[in-house]
């Protein structure tokens, strides 16, 4: 007789469908899931919204036995197991939450088989009754989530993930050990393999780029109206409004609140309880717009956020990108709006400056930490100042090399016209010439401008002969052509503390006439960007959705339909449908069951559980 090789009944895609309702696996997932699945432990270094709990999630239901996630935080497990029942995978979660009895009983049943996915706080893994149930068990896997959380130069420790490969190899049988983290530099990656004593693992870091999430600086008079002209531009929608301080918080929130806006605010000096019923009312949508501090973020999961606007810069890209990161985590276009203002620099400057005693460090080590500090503080400066393409500047920043084809941002949807900038240049390049490298550009800008400042006259500032060759040009237009020459090499700037700039050999050429500088300028500085920025949203939505355009009164029909599904079955709006499915049915218009499992994000059991009352609506 011929013995055939075991057939795999289940492949990845049909399970994608079945459960998540989705039809193609997402950049990286693929690969990290057939290495699994095959056997081989995975390292896997996606971003924020990349899709990483899919790629333990589909080859858990794929495995014999039950796959344990390491998970850091209760309110992401919470979540994960919710939308994991709501798509009709057995799931459930072991932690502090719930009471000895409950946790007995989850491992009791886990032990019999009744779970495919099982999530687990770190500290469980000690704990002699989660022992005894791994013994007994057929672990197929353990991933861990939040990886980074095992290494002491990651950003968030915890100690307890330290057990984690001591659980592993105390098992009988090894599991697939399989890791996933959105921050790896290589000190942490090494830490992760080594710690968690990954074998041999695949590793497959995707690129950094989120294609949906639109960019943008705005420099903004008066930050308060630009953030109301852009909520009513974007009404019913859900977003994060992050501030710098508590009291800016408060502020801010107290403001919409008054003007009708619902919005809540967040901030660690509110009192656990009240943190936790701002943060429920923000996922369930009854409070969508979210102000707060950066404590807010960590651990919410809500897929449906549409923009993330900074009232203030963060103190470096890191913060920015992982705050903003937080918008369009379900793939639907959304809008990462950086206010700016100088203030904000300042305020950050003075903010590392304060720190001058830190007990874990010595006085070099600290004094390293400054200077490392700094130079974020000015990289994230020069992201708030750069014309060119924002997507770019922070691939560039995070050394992602893949190609990066953006249209998406301030810089490149902006109404700029190259123009010959090499007068507006000469005149910058000879006052900083003539400065000697000894001041930063505020000055530069104010002996450019002529202003009469007590400090210019003091340093004789005003004796130069470049001393007001531009006055009566906006600031905001020499700061451009600066950091255009900066940019490009034509000057250079040191010092972390004090950073100032200096001429390069290149301007050479410029100041003796012999080069022109064109760059691409915005045609009018300043020009109040409601409009123009609601413009290019719809441009890029549209690109996203490929032209096709949905109605946006069945769009809002189909989310108060999902908000009253939502209500009762008491689970956040987005567990039942994400918007980008809601999207994708105003463009699909399903007429039957058929049609309307082809929606991305219906699988079975969505379809059986809300396919009749979507396309009745949807009909109607
Ligand atoms: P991460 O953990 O990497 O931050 P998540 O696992 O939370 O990201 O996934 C973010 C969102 O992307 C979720 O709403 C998820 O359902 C969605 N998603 C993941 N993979 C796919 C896919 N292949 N197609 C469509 N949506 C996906
Ligand atoms: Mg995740």
């Amino acid at each position: 007789m011929i013995e055939f090789p075991p057939v795999i009944d289940l492949d990845s895609i049909y399970v994608l469908k079945e459960y998540f309702g989705y039809e193609s696996f997402r950049r990286g997932q693929q690969a990290v899931i057939d290495a699994v699945l095959a056997g081989d432990d995975a390292l896997a270094i996606m971003p924020t919204g990349a899709g990483k709990s899919l790629c333990f999630q589909v080859p858990a239901l794929m495995m014999d036995g039950v796959t344990v996630v390491v998970s850091p935080l209760i309110s992401l497990m919470h979540d994960q197991v919710m939308q994991l029942v709501q798509n009709g995978v057995a799931a459930a979660y072991i932690n502090s939450s719930l009471s000895f009895e409950q946790n007995r009983i989850a491992l009791e049943r886990a032990a019999a088989g009744a779970y495919k996915i099982i999530y687990v706080a770190p500290e469980r893994l000690e704990t002699d009754d989660f022992m005894y149930f791994a013994r007994r068990a057929d672990i197929a896997m353990v991933a861990v989530d939040e990886a980074h959380c095992v290494s002491h130069w990651g950003q968030d420790f915890r100690p307890s993930y330290l057990n984690i490969g001591k659980f592993v190899a105390g098992l009988g049988r090894r599991p697939v050990v399989s890791a996933f983290t959105a921050t790896a530099t290589d000190l942490v990656r090494e830490d992760i393999m080594r710690l968690l004593g990954l074998q041999d693992p695949i590793v497959r870091a995707t690129g950094f780029n989120r294609e949906n999430l639109y960019f943008e600086v705005r420099k903004p008079r008066d930050k308060f109206s630009d953030v109301i002209a852009y909520l009513e531009a974007h009404p019913g929608q859900s977003g994060i409004i992050y501030c710098a301080t508590r009291k800016s918080v408060d502020e801010v929130a107290a403001g919409l609140q008054q003007l009708g806006f619902p919005a809540a605010s967040y901030h660690a000096g509110l009192p656990q309880h009240e943190r936790l019923t701002v943060q429920q009312d923000f996922v369930f949508d009854r409070a969508p717009i979210m102000v707060a501090t950066n404590a807010f973020g960590m651990g919410i999961d809500k897929s449906n956020v549409s923009f993330v606007l900074h009232y203030n810069m963060p103190k470096n890209i890191e913060s920015y990108y992982q705050e903003a990161g937080r918008a369009g985590r379900d793939g639907s276009a959304a809008d990462c709006i950086l206010l700016y203002s100088r203030q904000d620099s300042q305020i950050n400057q003075f903010l590392i400056d304060q720190v001058d005693e830190d007990n874990s460090l010595t006085d070099d080590e600290l004094s390293a930490a400054k200077a490392r500090d700094y130079r974020r503080l000015r990289e994230m400066e020069n992201y708030c100042n750069t014309t060119n393409c924002l997507r770019q500047y922070i691939l560039d920043y995070f050394g992602d090399t893949d190609p990066c084809d953006c249209g998406n941002c301030g810089s490149c949807n902006s109404d700029t016209q190259v123009t010959d900038v090499t007068i507006d240049a000469q005149k910058i390049l000879s006052c900083v010439s003539r400065m000697h490298g000894r001041f930063g550009l505020s000055v530069v800008i104010d002996v450019l401008k002529g202003a009469n400042r007590k400090r210019l006259r003091e340093a004789k500032l005003n004796e130069l002969s470049t001393f007001g060759i531009m006055a009566g040009q906006p600031d905001e237009l020499i700061r451009q052509v600066a950091q255009f020459l900066i940019q490009e090499g034509y000057m250079q700037v040191i010092g972390d503390r004090y950073p100032v700039v200096g001429v390069t050999q290149q301007a050479r050429a410029v100041l003796k006439g012999e080069t022109t500088i064109t760059m691409p300028l915005a045609e009018i500085l300043n020009e109040p960007t409601s409009s123009k920025a609601e413009r290019r949203r719809l441009s890029s939505a549209k690109k996203l959705t490929a032209g096709i355009e949905a109605d946006p009164q069945l769009l809002a029909n189909l989310k108060d339909l999902r908000m009253k599904l939502a209500t009762k079955e008491k689970v956040p709006a987005f567990m039942i449908f994400s918007d980008a499915a809601l999207l994708d049915m105003c463009i699909k218009l399903p007429t039957n069951e058929d049609e309307f499992l082809t929606v991305s994000g219906v699988g079975k059991v969505k379809l059986e559980k809300y396919g009749a009352e979507f396309i009745t609506e949807i009909a109607r």
